[in-house]
């Protein structure tokens, strides 16, 4: 099975990595839609939030206690925006699991 996301895992891709260890990998958006765009996403290939379960959810939580450090890092300074698509009518385009790390500027206060 490999997915885009997969490829980038295994470095068959290439993208701009700015953070990973042995679960998880952080890197830019290749189609940004803030001034930050950055996918978080567990090495381990998961379809979306919807197939978050007891033996996987493990990699959801270490993500998100890495995404403030990932966000600090990449320059992000007074909030972000943390989003995951979830099926077709959120436009999921890649079906890997990922969370969006949206900053860099101040957001629209509307979220769809
Ligand atoms: P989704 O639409 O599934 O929520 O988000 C998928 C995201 O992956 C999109 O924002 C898209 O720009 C990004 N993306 C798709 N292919 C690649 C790629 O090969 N490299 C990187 N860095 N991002 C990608
Ligand atoms: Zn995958």
């Amino acid at each position: 099975m490999s997915c885009i996301f997969c490829k980038i895992v295994k470095g068959e891709i290439p993208s701009k990595k700015v953070y990973e260890n042995n679960n998880i990998v952080a890197f830019y958006d290749v189609n940004p839609q803030a001034p930050i765009h950055i996918l978080v996403i567990p090495k381990e290939h998961i379809e979306s939030v919807d197939a978050i379960n007891e033996d996987n959810c493990a990699l959801v939580a270490e993500i998100f206690k890495k995404i403030p450090e990932i966000a600090e890092h990449a320059g992000i300074r007074g909030g972000y925006r943390v989003v995951s698509n979830v099926g077709e009518n959120a436009c999921q385009s890649v079906h890997h699991l990922h969370f969006h790390i949206l900053g860099g500027e101040k957001l629209s206060d509307k979220m769809a």
